[in-house]
C-alpha cells in the first residue's frame, strides 16, 4: 500500500493527525456509548497532555455522561460527570471530567476534522 498521506514528509502537522485506530476507516470517530460522533476540543494548556486536542462525546443524552452526574455524587457529593474522551495519538479513552453541561463545549473545535486548518502560528515555544 502506497502512503495516502499518513506520514509523508511534514511531520508535526498541526492539528488532525487522526490515526485512531477505528475500524481502519476514515469515518467519524463515534462514542461506543450513545454512536454520537465524537468533537475534537483543545486541552487546557496545563493539562499535561502533548496532544493539542482530544477527542470526546458532547452529546448530553449519552449514558456514559449521564450516569456519570449519579456516580460522582454519590461517592463524592460532587455535582460533576464525566464525558467520553478519547486520546487520538493512542486510541486510549478515558473519562473527561465535567462540571456543567457546557463546561469543555467552548473548547471544541468546530467544523469537520480535516488536515487543512490554518495555523494561527499560535505555537508556544517552552
Ligand atoms: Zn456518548
Amino acid at each position: 500500500m502506497s502512503c495516502p498521506g499518513r506520514r509523508c514528509g511534514a511531520r508535526g502537522t498541526p492539528f488532525l493527525t487522526l490515526e485512531v485506530d477505528v475500524s481502519s476507516s476514515s469515518e467519524a470517530v463515534c462514542c461506543p456509548h450513545c454512536s454520537h460522533p465524537l468533537s475534537a476540543f483543545r486541552l487546557p494548556d496545563n493539562s499535561g497532555w502533548q496532544e493539542e486536542f482530544h477527542l470526546a462525546c458532547f452529546n448530553d443524552q449519552c449514558p456514559y455522561y449521564r450516569r456519570g452526574w449519579d456516580l460522582m455524587w454519590e461517592r463524592y457529593e460532587v455535582k460533576a460527570s464525566y464525558r467520553y474522551r478519547l486520546d487520538p495519538a493512542t486510541g486510549v479513552a478515558s473519562p473527561l471530567a465535567v462540571w456543567s453541561p457546557d463546561a469543555i463545549k467552548d473548547r471544541i473545535i468546530d467544523g469537520e476534522l480535516t488536515r487543512d486548518v490554518e495555523s494561527t502560528g499560535d505555537h508556544e515555544g517552552e
